[in-house]
């Protein structure tokens, strides 16, 4: 790393202001980062309450000269950047010079530093932002900074910090993520004499994964790798007789690639906040409304709408591309080319999500007592975390103990049953469309979940083999193949199968309608009077034929093949209330999804109705040639799988 200098003022002026420490966290964050932008390979950090009273940063980088050592704490001082020209291509996570001014004029600051190249080191000291000590002294390579009494001097921010295991866990959190970011250097987390973690190198993400987090949250994880070339599509550009020649260089004819690598969670993992999506641009944290968007259009009709994925995607691309001189703390960038970015990141979610299709489980464990306690970090390397459990909630699903086969045998209607892996499934779901979220946390304990051992063969090739034995309480049919046992809700698999076909018949523009025997005159409210004019046509295109009677009516007289009339007046109000709820802004294929989803809803098979033999035979053979047969248009579970080995393993034969 070059010397470090003073920005010139038109430089300084160019860089977004604003505070950047607001709490322990937030130093440790600038600090880790300025290991990482050092070149460090091992870094590690010791905190005392929460980070209020010590955080100590050490480092084997490419430490300080002394007289680089004083100048990093003048405002504006930096190594990263030269000229505003350079803020167009950052390729550190550091670049604003005001990280160390500022944490040193609220704590009182102890650094230690040593270039390799020098014979000796220079330990200088600041209390306030006065410095009170400089001296030469023997220390190995790499940089150590002491962070003591934060915000000693500016009582006011430190009555505000929060209690100190909440500074602690986001501290954790963080670290955590940027350990994840960086397989291959080692980092280690103290609190006082707890060691929570300690991380040495591996050799890939997945790897990082298993050695925090354990084999368990791995396995409720899809890999995803996308690549694909950018064109500058979309991008203003001179006409060629003005260009200049070095705007060639400045950008390049080939405009490099952006690649996407990391994890989504399956289905039946879903969090109530979006707190377990980490997203990582060129190696740094950020968060980013359009990408959180990619995402949710990536699990649209997987999980349902008020729940989130658990997310770990790191997205690179050449730095032109990216602009991260945007908010103080560099929490968000902006991306020259957004749309393509959201529809890569969208397309290639999907694309693996859809690839997946995994199917719920039943727990194996056959005695599992509810209030069992979590197994800590199944398969987790020696010496890795003692306390993993802690913020292994971040990647645990939405907790549930583990099913009890001798809980209740036969569900009641209307109850909720728990299976492991977080699927709460309502046994009448077809009432209860409306009440999502579905699922609650519970607790931090993640019920044991085994091996998966048969190779999950392709759902639908499964469902198809599958042979109906009948049901239980005319709501969930029962039936077998060679892989196990299966139960599947009849409702929602019906749901699924109407709502592919709703769908595919849109887009061939044949979506089968009935003419009611009389008009229905369906009253609404002014936000859905605004919303069904918005969709009026779209709706017109599904099969419903309705014309405004009165100010404040509408009368419908064809409604989609399937639905009873008696429940078009209900289906009408539920989707126009859904829509006038959205945040974003309604898109066609939103609302196509949503009316599908809608109709698929009321004209499915409901719970409580005994089937035919021949029936079950038909549901899940259409079921196995859906293109997700494993979850409802809403997100709900559509099968759950008990399979040959856990049964084997429940007899005690294996
Ligand atoms: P920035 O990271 O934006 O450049 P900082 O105030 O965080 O600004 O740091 C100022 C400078 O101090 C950096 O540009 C870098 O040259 C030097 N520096 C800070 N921390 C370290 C470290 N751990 N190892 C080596 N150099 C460092
Ligand atoms: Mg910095």
């Amino acid at each position: 790393m070059g010397r470090i200098h003073i920005l010139s003022e038109n430089v300084a002026n160019k860089i977004a202001a604003g505070e950047v420490v607001e709490r322990p966290a937030s130093v440790v964050k600038e600090l880790l980062e300025n290991s990482l932008d050092a070149g460090s390979n091992r870094i590690k950090i010791h905190v005392e309450a929460g980070g209020k009273k010590l955080i100590q940063i050490t480092d084997d980088g490419c430490g300080m000269v002394r007289d680089d050592a004083l100048l990093a704490f003048e405002r504006h001082a930096t190594s990263k950047i030269k000229n505003a020209e350079d803020l167009l291509t950052i390729a550190t996570l550091g670049f604003r010079g005001e990280a160390l001014p500022s944490i040193a004029s609220v704590s009182r600051l102890r650094l230690e530093t040593r270039a390799p190249e020098e014979a000796s080191g220079t330990v200088v000291e600041i209390n306030g932002g006065k410095i009170f000590k400089v001296e030469e002294a023997g220390l190995p390579a790499g940089t150590s900074i002491t962070i003591r009494d934060l915000f000693f001097n500016i009582p006011a921010r430190k009555k505000f910090l929060k209690a100190e295991s909440t500074e602690l866990s986001h501290i954790a959190s963080l670290v955590t993520h940027y350990a994840m970011a960086h397989p291959g250097k080692h980092f280690e987390l103290h609190s006082a004499t707890n060691a929570m973690l300690v991380a040495p190198p591996v050799s890939d993400h997945s790897q990082r994964v298993y050695q925090v987090f354990g084999k368990e949250v791995l396995d409720q994880m899809i890999p995803v790798a996308a690549l694909q070339p950018l064109a500058r599509i979309g991008l203003p550009q001179p006409p060629p007789w003005k260009r200049e020649q070095d705007e060639e260089e400045q950008f390049p004819v080939d405009p490099g690639e952006v690649r996407l690598h990391g994890f989504v969670s399956k289905p039946e993992i879903q969090k109530l906040n979006r707190n377990s999506i980490f997203l990582f641009v060129n190696g740094r944290l950020i968060r980013d409304r359009s990408i959180q968007h990619a995402l949710t259009e990536a699990y649209r009709n997987i999980i349902p709408p008020t729940v989130f994925p658990v997310v770990l995607l790191f997205l690179e691309l050449p730095a032109a591309e990216v602009d991260v001189n945007v908010h103080p703390s560099k929490t968000e960038v902006r991306f020259r080319q957004q749309g393509i970015v959201h529809d890569f990141v969208r397309d290639s979610v999907r694309a693996v999500l859809m690839k997946a299709q995994p199917v719920p489980q039943f727990a194996v464990e056959i005695h599992a007592h509810p209030t069992a306690s979590p197994s800590l970090t199944p398969g987790a390397q020696p010496g890795t975390m003692e306390a993993a459990a802690a913020w292994r909630s971040f990647y645990a699903p939405v907790e549930a103990p583990g099913f009890a086969l001798q809980q209740p045998p036969v569900p009641q209607v209307n109850e909720r049953l728990q299976f492991s892996g977080g699927i709460l499934v309502e046994a009448n779901a077809a009432v209860s469309l409306a009440r999502v979220p579905l699922a609650t946390e519970v607790d931090g304990c993640t019920p044991p979940v085994e091996d998966e051992p048969e190779a999950p063969s392709e759902l639908g090739l499964s469902l198809g083999t599958l042979k109906p034995l009948g049901q239980i309480r005319e709501s969930f049919i029962l039936a077998v193949n060679h892989e196990g046992l299966w139960i599947i809700d009849q409702h929602v698999a019906h749901e699924r199968v109407l709502f592919e076909k709703v769908l595919k018949q849109r887009a061939a523009q044949r979506v089968e309608s009935q003419r009611m025997l009389m008009p229905l005159v369906v009253e609404l409210t002014p936000a859905q009077q605004a919303v069904f004019a918005e969709i009026a046509e779209e709706l017109a295109h599904n099969g419903f034929e309705a014309e405004p009677f009165g100010s404040r009516s509408i009368a419908v007289k064809i409604a989609p093949a399937g639905v009873d009339a008696t429940a078009v007046e209900h289906m009408l109000h539920e989707l126009l209330d859904q829509l006038s709820r959205e945040e974003q802004q309604l898109n066609l294929e939103k609302v196509r999804s949503r009316i599908a989803a809608s109709i698929a809803c009321h004209a499915a098979i409901k719970v409580n109705m005994p089937l035919e033999q021949n029936k079950m035979e038909w549901l899940l053979a259409e079921l196995a040639k859906t293109e997700f047969p494993m979850s409802c248009p809403h997100g709900r579970p559509v099968v759950l799988r008990y399979s040959m080995k856990d049964i084997q393993k429940a007899f005690k034969r294996i």
